[in-house]
């Protein structure tokens, strides 16, 4: 958590649950990104935190913009972002939003698809499209894979077949899938593409922009590879593959420009011991929060990001614990074999803190589940 936060929560005691978010610390991991990947351009990904003080921030650092709706698409416009800044990056798009992007200046536009292709040809005529490839997301904690992306041979006859359909046949893209903390899978995925940059060259398309996606991780309770690591092994691939005849080169951060500008407070509303019906195991210690899969913390699915979690006790002793919130639903648990630990001190009543919770949570929360209201949210 940044000093700026922890003044923040100490000093102003906010309801529970919150997300207090400093954007001095987006700045910074934006500028940390540029520094590791200068010849990149960084469009953000507006899902993983589409707050107007974030997108604003960035509007004035430059940045760009990978937006999946037609409602993000205006978040940015809202926030002073020009529409030649701003790529439709998602594969699947409503034909009404498609003719509101490119009637607001929207000229980018992500595909898989021939029917996609076929959408973007009739209502955004002459766009800039590049094509989403499948790659191995092996070594990310939350993978994308298969719902998005198709394989070279395809992508190959898609882009030649951009070009007669009067699209501008502009480039590839893959995502390595979020959280990726293997440095190689980019440098796997850039292979691919550069073999097909060849083949099309060979068939008389040249395409002029590679779009590595996102997936820069965050650190979570785990130790991740530095941006730094990531930027020198993408360069290496590039300049491998491509010499000095390298494309453009985008990138889509989500998770890594926000997720460790925030914080989520949170209430413990409860702390238990139950036992199983067999009465066999020594009874589980349970902490329900005020916060759960239903609040904003979806990506607990599977325990699949496992938050650091903070208490006023820490440094006291602990002891294994189930962490869970606070629904009527028995799939709002956020950690059961992940071997948590919290402080045996920790009571009902105390204020806890998620951290590094910038990343997919506000935008996860559910519409009042059981009543709850949606995570408040203080960007500082
Ligand atoms: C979600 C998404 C991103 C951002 O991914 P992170 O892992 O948060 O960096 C980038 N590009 C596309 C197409 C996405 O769907």
């Amino acid at each position: 958590m940044t000093p700026k936060v922890a003044r923040f929560l100490a000093d102003t005691q906010p309801a529970t649950p919150c997300l207090v978010l400093d954007v001095d610390r987006v700045e910074a991991n934006y500028r940390a990104l540029r520094e590791a990947l200068p010849l990149a351009h960084v469009y953000y990904a507006v899902k993983a935190n589409p707050a107007a003080p974030i997108l604003e921030r960035l509007v004035g650092l430059g940045s760009s913009f990978d937006a999946a709706s037609a409602e993000e698409i205006q978040y940015c416009l809202d926030a002073g972002a020009a529409p030649a800044r701003i790529s439709f990056g998602n594969t699947i798009k409503k034909v009404s939003a498609i003719r509101r992007a490119f009637s607001q200046g929207v000229d980018l536009f992500a595909f898989d698809s021939d029917e996609e292709l076929e959408k973007l040809a009739s209502n955004a005529p002459g766009s800039r499209v590049y094509c989403r490839i499948l790659v191995e997301n092996a070594g990310a904690d939350w993978p994308l894979s298969r719902k998005f992306g198709t394989t070279l041979e395809h992508a190959s006859a898609l882009m030649l077949r951009a070009a007669t359909l009067g699209l501008d046949p502009y480039g590839l893209s893959f995502h390595v899938g979020s959280q990726q903390t293997d440095t190689a899978s980019y440098e796997a995925a850039i292979g691919r593409v550069a073999m097909l940059f060849t083949d099309l060259k060979n068939a008389g398309l040249e395409l002029r922009m590679c779009n590595l996606g996102g997936g820069f991780p965050t650190q979570y309770r785990d130790d991740v590879p530095g941006i730094d690591r990531f930027g020198h092994a993408i360069m290496g691939a590039m300049t491998k593959h491509f010499g000095n005849a390298l494309p453009e080169m985008l990138v889509e951060p989500g998770r890594f420009l926000v997720a460790d500008a925030g914080a989520v407070q949170a209430e413990v509303v409860l702390v238990s011991r139950r036992g199983l019906p067999d009465g066999g195991s020594d009874p589980v210690r349970w902490v329900y929060l005020d916060i759960g899969r239903f609040g904003g913390l979806a990506e607990t699915e599977g325990e699949a990001i496992k938050y650091r979690i903070a208490t006023d006790h820490d440094g006291g002793e602990t002891g294994p614990v189930a962490i869970a919130g606070p629904t009527c639903d028995g799939a709002d648990i956020l950690y059961e074999k992940s071997n948590y630990r919290l402080p045996l001190q920790l009571a009902s009543g105390e204020r806890i803190t998620l951290l590094s919770t910038g990343a997919y949570v506000t935008t996860y929360a559910s519409q009042r589940f059981n009543g709850f209201a949606p995570l408040s949210e203080h960007y500082i």
